[in-house]
């Protein structure tokens, strides 16, 4: 039997993040398993083309982010992987301490020596209509200053000039790829590569307004040690290899759904709020956690689980801190940014956690961070990539630390469609 070694090695700084690039690699073709943290050191060698290590460093301390993502590079590259991913979100999210830019730098510094090296910062996915342009990003028909990104609970972006965003956050000298040299081809692309190099640029901005785009970015980046960007770009690494991809059925098989059915969401970002609204007005239940109760110390986990249990046999439930920005940021003023984020995370996860105790095998998690705190709580170590529901958000499945699997659909802030909570048991 021959072992299948892992390709790329992918740094995810979120979870739903790390799916929605797992995703984007099992429908390339390349067998994709994604960890969540780094597997135990006496765990068995995975078999597979590409593996993506999903981290909840986003919005942690900069100098923690850059330690657990070395510890990653370290990991991967012990698994022989040829090229490193560093996976951040279609909007951009961080702030001017980072942590897009600390990491990257670590990154590119253990891989090519202090202030040496080169990448590309891509955040563009035309299909979920991030695309870049002259290194501004635009979200839909806006610029990403313009769009909800600017409330974001906790990296609200106010400006769309990833070349002055990025470098706020770098060391290195930030250059510009710009679409006319992308529409030329990967032998362009390569050739601006070498030329923003050779004028000391370290990370170029890249734009891509299409799949051709990204696809021939992708051409352009053989060989490049480290790429960083959103997840668009894995659409096109996978012709860079040789190997034989799987079969798309094959590479996304899951086990059978049975189980009860809930929604659980920490997201404020507008398509989920959108959602909430589309599950409440098609007469489903819903359970609103109030962030100053739980400060106030009420035992809201509690509470949502005793309302959930009679309800969860009629059918899926939902259970939700999404509120529109001005609940949050009145919420936020009271308790801060990061204590409100913390304690809504926590009852959340808690929540998933008697979730599952009480049958529920199928759940639909909104959020970024709080996806991050719910598959800590249920001790998911690594999940499997199913089928695709929208895209950026796969099915997935994973066995839990309660000795039961559990089918998952981590799902980013802003993906999905707005029946997506509804649609999804179907
Ligand atoms: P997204 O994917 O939309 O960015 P995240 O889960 O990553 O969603 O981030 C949302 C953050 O906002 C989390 O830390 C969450 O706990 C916090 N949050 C959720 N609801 C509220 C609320 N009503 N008030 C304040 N903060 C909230």
């Amino acid at each position: 039997m021959t072992t299948r070694r892992p390709l790329l090695g992918c740094i995810a700084d979120d979870f739903t993040g790390a799916t929605d690039l797992a995703n984007n690699l099992v429908r390339a073709g390349l067998r994709t398993v994604q960890t969540i943290g780094l597997p135990d050191a006496q765990a068995p060698a995975i078999e597979a083309d590409a593996l993506v290590v999903a981290l909840k460093s986003r919005t942690i301390p900069a100098a923690d982010a850059v330690a657990q993502s070395l510890a990653a590079l370290r990991w991967l590259q012990a698994q022989g992987v040829q090229q490193i991913y560093f996976k951040y979100c279609s909007t951009f999210d961080s702030t001017p301490a980072g942590n897009i830019g600390p990491v990257t730098d670590a990154l590119l510094d253990a891989l090519h020596g202090e202030g040496r090296g080169f990448t590309i910062v891509c955040p563009a996915f035309p299909v979920n209509n991030r695309t870049v342009f002259k290194g501004h990003l635009f979200v839909g028909d806006v610029l990403l200053s313009d769009s909800s990104m600017r409330h974001h609970p906790l990296t609200p972006m106010h400006d769309a000039n990833l070349m002055r965003v990025m470098q706020a956050q770098t060391r290195r000298r930030v250059g510009l790829v710009a679409q006319d040299v992308v529409a030329a081809g990967p032998e362009a692309i390569a050739a601006r590569f070498a030329a923003l190099q050779a004028e000391g640029v370290g990370v170029a901005v890249v734009d891509a307004v299409s799949d051709a785009d990204l696809l021939r970015i992708g051409v352009a980046l053989k060989g490049m040690r480290l790429v960083t960007a959103g997840s668009g770009i894995a659409i096109g690494l996978p012709q860079n290899w040789d190997r034989a991809p799987d079969a798309a059925g094959t590479a996304s098989t899951l086990p059978a759904f049975d189980g009860l059915g809930a929604v659980v969401s920490g997201s404020c970002s507008a398509a989920t709020n959108g959602q909430v609204a589309a599950f409440k007005a098609a007469g489903r239940p819903a359970f609103a956690v109030d962030p100053l109760a739980i400060a106030q110390g009420q035992d809201v986990a509690g509470q949502a689980l005793a309302w959930a249990t009679p309800l969860l046999a009629d059918g899926p439930v939902l259970v939700h801190a999404t509120a529109e920005p001005a609940a949050v940021q009145a919420v936020q003023a009271q308790l801060g940014v990061e204590q409100a984020g913390a304690l809504v995370e926590g009852v959340l996860a808690q929540v998933a956690r008697g979730l599952v105790e009480r049958g529920v095998r199928r759940m639909v998690v909104a959020g970024g961070e709080t996806s991050g705190a719910v598959v800590q709580a249920l001790g998911v170590r690594q999940l499997a990539i199913g089928p695709q529901i929208d895209p950026g958000v796969p099915w997935t499945w994973a066995p839990t630390a309660l000795g039961v699997p559990v089918h998952l659909a981590l799902k980013s802030g802003n993906f999905g469609s707005a029946d997506f909570f509804l649609k999804t048991f179907h």
